[in-house]
């Protein structure tokens, strides 16, 4: 008998056949004699609709609200999961966030994990219950009620597998696993039976949606096994894994590409070099993420999230106003398009065969970055997939070190 972590995404629970037949699936696994923690997302569109929403309703809806709004669509999938769990004669309880006691920060709308008291979730498994559990949400020290930003039920499911000692975190979803680019854009991309953890935080964080990348953060940090599959079938899925040595010698290695179009560039010119600092601190403080930043001549330029357009707007004109920042824009258009592998660094071989590859297509490159396990460059939104289709073609279809 193990303890069994698993997670159902949106589409997995998307309508009510589905949400009866993870019941069916979650039954098979608690009769071969497992404990079971299930985390489910919102049904489908769920969480897109209800932003939609409250868009319609306030053109600038307060974080707090927006969180008690969303939390709402992972309530129904629990209840619901939980009513075809009884269908099936297996005793299951739903629990909320804030009820298996996953304590966050204050940062609505992208709270981070503070820790996991689970006294409830424990207390339910030795009853012999399934527990389901709503994933994306939590609840801050003060009681607020809070959200983990998007796509965060992979890290709900990741941080209870930790904080329970699972024997295994399981993600299902509605492909097989992990490919070498989003198999709906690539249809030749490569399925990856194991992938390391950096190369998959690179991936994840760079817009391979299939995980969130605080989940495989974590994953390696408290040493939980994780897996992703795919709901509707037996596969064994993708093995995230501790890096092995690998074959070849210092060519360089290619494990994928992506294009992130929930992401926009921004670029701020500072008053002065040593105010970057600042700027650094207001991101950490709002938990806005910065990738691929470069800074040139007091100018810097850097992806963050589209869904923080807001928060950056508020947070550029206070540090305007505090002598910080001379001038910033906020480019909706640009997004980032990555090569994701490694020893990239060692010289730019790599990076010119990027910007040739895409002259060809007739994409545009606006600025590049490279590091040891990424290169990645700003192209227009509306030529993403196009992009990571020259790009997995030249790199990863042919004779890729070349
Ligand atoms: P869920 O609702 O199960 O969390 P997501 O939509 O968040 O599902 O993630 C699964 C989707 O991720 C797939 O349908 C696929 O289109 C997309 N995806 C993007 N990049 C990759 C990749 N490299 N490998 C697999 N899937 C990917
Ligand atoms: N429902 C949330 C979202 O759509 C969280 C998740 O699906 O992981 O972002
Ligand atoms: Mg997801």
């Amino acid at each position: 008998m193990a303890l069994i972590v698993q997670k159902f995404g949106g589409t997995s629970v998307g309508t009510p056949e589905r949400v009866r037949s993870v019941a069916k699936r979650i039954a098979r696994t608690y009769e071969e004699g497992h404990q079971l923690v299930v985390v489910v997302s919102a049904m489908g569109h769920t969480t897109d609709e209800l932003i939609e929403l409250a868009h319609k309703v306030s053109d600038n809806p307060p974080h707090r609200e927006m969180d008690m709004l969303l939390t709402a669509g992972e309530r129904i999938s629990m209840a619901l999961l939980c009513m075809a769990l009884a269908d099936q004669r297996v005793p299951a309880i739903s629990l909320t966030g804030s009820q298996s006691g996953i304590i966050t920060d204050q940062s609505h709308r992208r709270a981070r994990i503070r820790r996991i008291l689970g006294d409830r979730v424990r207390t339910a498994l030795s009853q012999k219950n399934v527990v389901i559990v709503a994933g994306f949400q939590g609840v801050s020290e003060t009681k607020e009620v809070t959200t983990l930003g998007r796509g965060g039920s992979d890290t709900t499911a990741v941080a209870l597998a930790a904080a329970l000692s699972a024997k295994v975190c399981e993600i299902f979803t509605d492909v097989d696993g992990v490919y070498s680019a989003d198999p709906r854009i690539v249809p030749q991309a490569k399925f990856l039976k194991t992938i390391p953890h950096d190369l998959m935080v690179e991936m994840a964080t760079r817009g391979a949606g299939v995980l969130h990348p605080r989940s495989v953060e974590l994953a390696k940090q408290f040493k939980v096994a994780l897996r992703v599959r795919n709901s509707l079938n037996e596969n064994e899925g993708t093995e995230v894994i501790n890096r092995m040595k690998d074959a070849s010698m210092e060519e360089y290695q290619v494990t994928g590409a992506t294009a992130d179009d929930s992401k926009i560039l921004l670029r701020v010119t500072l008053t002065r070099p040593t105010v970057l600092g600042a700027l650094l601190e207001r991101a950490a403080l709002s938990h806005l993420s910065i990738l691929s930043p470069i800074f040139v001549d007091g100018e810097v330029r850097f992806f963050s999230d589209r869904d923080g357009e807001v928060d950056w707007r508020k947070n550029l004109e206070k540090l305007s106003l505090e002598g910080f920042v001379s001038k910033y824009e906020l480019w909706p258009e640009i997004i980032p398009l990555s090569v994701i592998g490694d020893r990239f660094s060692q010289d730019g071989l790599a990076l010119q065969k990027i910007v040739e590859v895409l002259a060809q297509v007739d994409i545009q490159v606006t600025f590049g970055t490279s590091s040891p396990l990424a290169m990645t460059v700003g192209i227009q939104k509306s030529r993403a997939a196009e992009g990571v289709r020259a790009l997995h073609s030249a790199f990863m279809e042919n004779n890729h070190a070349s």
